[in-house]
């Protein structure tokens, strides 16, 4: 016993809540005709979840709703609620009781409730499919639709039979299976487009960071290069800066001891030149000896011709003018004359040359005197002159010789000042020349200085603009150690590092990334996106592969379920057949594997259309013959032989995998008096596996059921259900 009661509240003609209680394995549900037994069986239905309108006689959610009569007022929802036995936990839920109820509404939505608790329709019918109460619908038989296993197409058919072996809950597993495939291949699509997508973006991040990385690379070698190209400039700019000013300091003292010696230098040369007091008095000294000396020479000369004179006029007593004007006395003249001019004909000094003419003059003027003024003397007065003059004329001669060695010290004397001169002016000269050299060379250190002070500026702005670059502090070279070799190599060897430098700073420039952090964190987290999709991709595949094995799996338990239960139903249907017919046969089989596609809903006829997502379906057919009669098949079958063979076949597939109950509406509505009370004895058995709720006209099997309920309809169109008995079940029934 599994189904303890049903409920109605608003279903159809239930206008008022109504339960039936089960408390028989076989109740039966009797009354008149439109008195609302259907609309119990329908209500099974709805409440198992039916979606098909049809088959609980409507068009539409809202006829489910009770319509309303004149004495009780429309509802606005209709409600059946089922309670389950669960204590053997036939529903594979952790509840004693199980109360699956629906709920539908006039605008047509559903509601479904699982003990009080709102849940979804697959919930409910996974949960029933595992308790073999299944959504075909076959183990409730509307009435009227006995035969509809006959009726139906062999895949309905092969449906109902799978639905009564048990298997829609693989069905269900494998359709879930099959739509988690679908979705988990909808999600490898997606995922693979999204990394397709991400693909060329995350390359070129990738590109991109590699070039950063790189740049760092270069950063860090421009780091190093910097630091120890610094160093050395530093180093060597600082020595070059000391040395030039030490240098400097020495050429300003040499410059300015130069010039002080050479001011002192001009001054002697100047004075050698223009003379000085000293040469100027020398000069007028010497020229006043120098005449001295001519007036001297001339007075001795006029001496020697007196004493000449005086001579001859001792010798002869008597001078007359005739022997004062003798030949001898006038060529003596004229050799004095011819020597005087021979002395100052080559003399430079124009003081010399005056003076020398001016004694010519009064020599001249004296000779012409003398030969007008001589007058003759006595002996006495010639030999006293004689001696007079000779006296005086040895005092000339030692006056001239005396002012001759003057004149020679004095000349010698100014020819020294001169050569004196000339030594300073060549001292000047050269002085010149030394101070000019050593102020070029001043020049030339300022000049080195002025570079230094230029490479200095450099080397700091080579300092901000490698920091700047390197994007890192700049340390290295301040630490103040000096790189091996800084102050002695050449020159050209630092050049050749700045040019490096330079080089790669135009890299590292033309790269053109700045710090990339910006691109590294997008690479980074792209990266991480993709692995992430990468991962979910492999978990995806392989739950895809897994959902394949389980639908092999599922496949391979329905194939074998459903072989060995056709093989079982089949063997129950031979003994059905025999008690109903008194022989013959009814057999089911597994038709060959057709491929059917979506259109065979559209066109039945055209059994071999092939259509677009074809599958391989074999369904069921059946085949009959009768006894004693040599035609077969469904067609030639009577109304009532067309139910029993129905009969035989419901039970038969009950009696293999026994559902926990039966809803059978007027099932026996073809039957004859003989064969109702076979359809009785069937039910009886049917009774003892599964519980069994017949609606029913026919005593037999009102018989049959151990407890009866009444269904009648009041004047204002209510359905109400009553407990009867059997006797009174008849009545009821009319
Ligand atoms: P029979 O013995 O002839 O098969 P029955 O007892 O099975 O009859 P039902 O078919 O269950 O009778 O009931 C039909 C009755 O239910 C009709 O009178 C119909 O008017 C009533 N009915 C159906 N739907 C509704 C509804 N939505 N509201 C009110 N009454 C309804």
């Amino acid at each position: 016993m599994y189904l303890k009661s049903i409920e109605l509240s608003g279903f159809k003609s239930f206008g008022k809540k109504t339960e039936l209680v089960f408390q028989s394995r076989i109740s039966s549900i009797v009354g008149p005709n439109g008195s609302g037994k259907s609309n119990v069986a329908e209500a099974f239905r709805f409440v198992l979840g039916e979606q098909s309108m049809k088959s609980m006689r409507s068009k539409k959610g809202e006829d489910l709703i009770w319509g309303g009569s004149p004495g009780l007022a429309r509802a606005n929802r209709a409600g059946v609620k089922v309670t389950f036995d669960n204590f053997t936990r036939l529903l594979d839920i952790d509840f004693k009781e199980v109360v699956v109820e629906r709920i539908v509404y006039r605008d047509g939505q559903n509601e479904y409730l699982l003990n009080g608790t709102v849940v979804r329709l697959k919930d409910v019918i996974r949960l029933l499919a595992g308790a073999n109460i299944g959504g075909s619908g076959y183990q409730i038989i509307s009435q009227g639709e006995a035969d509809r296993i006959l009726n139906a197409s062999p895949k309905e058919r092969r449906e109902m039979v799978e639905d009564a072996l048990g298997l829609k809950l693989y069905q269900h597993k494998k359709a879930e299976s099959e739509r988690k495939l679908e979705e988990t291949g909808v999600n490898i699509d997606k995922t693979k487009s999204l990394r397709r997508e991400i693909a060329p973006h995350l390359n070129f991040l990738r590109t991109q960071v590699e070039k950063i990385e790189k740049a760092r690379e270069m950063k860090d070698e421009l780091a190093a290069k910097l630091n120890d190209y610094l160093a050395r400039e530093n180093a060597w700019i600082t020595q070059e800066d000391a040395r030039l000013l030490e240098e400097a300091h020495a050429r300003e003292a040499e410059s300015k001891t130069l010039s002080h010696r050479l001011t002192e230098l001009r001054a002697v040369a100047g004075a050698g030149k223009h003379g000085t007091s000293k040469s100027s008095e020398l000069h007028e000294k010497l020229q006043a000896r120098e005449a001295r000396l001519v007036e001297v020479r001339r007075e001795g000369e006029d001496m020697q011709r007196e004493l000449g004179r005086a001579e001859g006029a001792l010798e002869a007593n008597t001078v007359t003018v005739e022997q004062i004007v003798a030949v001898p006395h006038v060529r003596q003249f004229a050799r004095e004359l011819d020597s005087t001019i021979s002395d100052i004909e080559h003399n430079d000094d124009i003081s010399t040359v005056r003076t020398a003419l001016s004694h010519i003059r009064s020599r001249i003027k004296s000779f012409v005197e003398g030969l007008s003024g001589a007058a003759p003397v006595t002996s006495h007065e010639a030999k006293q002159q004689v001696e007079e003059l000779t006296v005086a004329l040895v005092k000339k001669k030692h006056e001239q010789e005396v002012l001759t060695g003057e004149i020679d010290t004095m000349r010698k004397e100014i020819a020294r000042i001169r050569e004196a001169s000339f030594a300073a002016e060549r001292d000047v000269i050269e002085h010149e020349a030394t101070l000019r050299e050593a102020q070029g060379k001043l020049n030339n250190v300022n000049a080195a200085r002025t570079g230094i002070k230029s490479l200095r500026e450099r080397f700091e702005e080579e300092v901000r603009e490698g920091v700047a670059l390197a994007g890192v502090a700049l340390t290295g070279w301040e630490r103040g150690e000096i790189p091996q070799g800084a102050l002695s190599e050449d020159r050209s060897e630092q050049e050749k590092r700045r040019k490096q430098i330079e080089r790669l700073k135009i890299k590292i420039e033309e790269s053109g990334l700045g710090n990339g952090d910006a691109v590294v964190k997008e690479f980074s987290q792209t990266k991480e996106r993709d692995e992430f999709l990468a991962r979910e991709l492999i978990d995806l595949e392989t739950s895809a592969s897994k959902l394949k094995d389980i639908i092999t799996e599922l496949e391979k338990t329905i194939d074998e379920k459903f072989k060995d239960g056709l093989k079982h139903i089949n063997e129950a249907l031979k003994g059905f057949f025999v008690k109903l017919f008194g022989g013959g046969e009814a057999k089911l089989t597994i038709e060959q594997p057709k491929r059917r596609g979506p259109r065979e809903e559209l066109d039945d006829e055209d059994e071999d259309f092939v259509g677009e997502e074809e599958e391989l379906y074999a369904g069921l057919s059946i085949s009959v013959s009768l006894p004693r009669k040599k035609v077969k098949g469904l067609e030639v079958l009577s109304g009532g032989e067309r139910a029993l063979t129905s009969i035989a076949l419901i039970f038969s597939m009950s009696q293999v995998n026994p559902p926990p109950f039966l809803v059978l509406d007027e099932t026996d509505a073809a039957l004859d008096e003989a064969n109702s009370k076979r359809y009785a004895d069937m039910i009886k058995e049917l009774g003892s596996k599964s519980q069994l709720i017949v609606i029913t006209h026919n005593r037999a099997t009102m018989a049959a059921a151990g407890e009866l309920y009444g269904v009648t309809m009041s004047q204002d169109g209510v359905s109400k259900l009553l407990s009867v008995k059997l006797e009174e079940a008849e009545r009821v029934a009319k």
